[in-house]
């Protein structure tokens, strides 16, 4: 069976995927090496050097691939290292329109790295995919969106995206990260390169730190795998193969944090002391039906405000929780908490992130896979003590 012809979750145990030729070994081996033999000069087994291929990193890879309908996969050393991968495709003078409400390491690798070599960035609101194209100009070269958004889980029309994109001839990038390829697959959807933090979801278990790309076309591809070599920010082979390991349940676990995110959301808009929550799921969501046509379903991410909107109150529930744990990151199995205002959003001055939403009581959460019992009671016992 060829990995287009796979079931999802079909894929995520085997395409990509062969018992290691030397041994049998039904796990893809952990391939700790540098370098590899060549009988004469250039005469080797297709491996040469482990910056431009490892066998347990290509089985990653490939795997990656087929899981978002791509026909290639790119993996570097973090999230951030397969963005800049993605800007270095672009020359000086060249423009980038980008989301506005984006990933904090994104805007900073934007405006502080990329901006001082000559490349401009447009950040806007990209929540009605019509206005993208108001801000195309002769220098656009790409569209980079992000979907759902961090932390407001606002949602961009990824096929809309993809019309102005392919009517302009610029290249629309997608990051994948928070909808993971379960929920939504942009390449499906017209983009040209599909972005992932596999720090998140696609490890799934808050234990590696990893980066992907996938792409279909081939001058795309070729041009990808020279500036992943050329500039060399590559995972090694224990992460790849940590990373194939969590893949293997990728769908089991997502179906466990929909299940959870959908309790927690709707158990969080019916208590007296939240304000408002931003999730997806809901039928009031202003995108909601954008969601229902490009997402599978709504994930556990989700954000939500306090009554009176009080910097120390959200602090308090932050720090009551005991399942929720308040740290970084997100996509583990383990629930985890977050304060956008003072972590992730600490760096934009106050006015201008209440204007996107990020208010001093907003509180993000990841749902992980827990019992569903113990997370309600924790966020209610949380909330109880303010
Ligand atoms: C974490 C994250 C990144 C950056 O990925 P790293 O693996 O931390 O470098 C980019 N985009 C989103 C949406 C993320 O959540």
């Amino acid at each position: 069976m060829s990995k287009q012809e796979m079931k999802f979750n079909t894929k995520v145990i085997h395409a990509g995927l062969e018992p290691d030729p030397t041994t049998g070994a039904i796990m893809t081996p952990i391939y700790q090496t540098s370098t590899y033999v060549q009988t004469s000069p250039g005469v080797h087994k297709g491996f040469e050097y482990s910056r431009t291929g490892n066998p347990t990193r290509a089985a990653l890879e490939a795997n990656l691939a087929a899981l978002e309908n791509a026909k290639y996969g790119l993996c570097f050393g973090s999230g951030l290292g397969a963005i800049d991968a993605v800007i270095k495709l672009l020359s000086p003078g060249d423009e980038v329109v980008s989301t506005n409400d984006l990933y904090g390491g994104t805007y900073r690798i934007f405006t502080k790295v990329f901006e001082n070599y000559g490349i401009k960035f447009n950040f806007i609101g990209m929540q009605n995919a019509d206005k993208i194209e108001e801000h195309i100009t002769e220098k656009t070269k790409l569209i980079w969106v992000e979907t759902p958004t961090n932390p407001m889980l606002n949602i961009i029309d990824i096929e809309g995206a993809a019309k102005v994109a392919k009517k302009h001839g610029v290249l629309l990038g997608v990051d994948n990260t928070f909808a993971s390829p379960y929920l939504q697959n942009p390449i499906d959807l017209g983009a040209d390169i599909v972005m992932h933090s596999a720090t998140k979801y696609l490890g799934g278990h808050s234990d590696v730190v990893m980066g992907a790309l996938m792409v279909s076309d081939d001058a795309l591809a070729e041009r990808l795998y020279f500036i992943q070599n050329s500039c060399g920010s590559v995972p090694g082979p224990m992460d790849s193969f940590l990373v194939l390991r969590g893949i293997k349940t990728l769908h089991l676990r997502m179906q466990g944090h929909c299940e959870n995110g959908k309790e927690i959301a709707h158990f969080l808009q019916s208590h007296p002391k939240v304000e408002c929550v931003y999730w997806p799921g809901f039928d009031t969501h202003p995108n909601h039906e954008i969601a229902k046509a490009q997402m599978k379903d709504f994930g556990g991410m989700m954000s939500f405000s306090l009554k009176g909107n009080k910097l120390e109150d959200a602090f308090q529930v932050v720090s009551y929780m005991k399942v929720f744990t308040l740290a970084e990151s997100l996509g583990g199995v383990e629930s985890l908490s977050g304060h956008p205002a003072s972590m992730t959003h600490a760096a934009i001055p106050k006015e201008e992130r209440e204007k996107t939403g990020v208010v001093d009581s907003l509180i993000r959460l990841s749902v992980g896979v827990e019992d569903i019992e113990d997370l309600k009671a924790d966020l209610a016992q949380a909330l109880a003590q303010l």
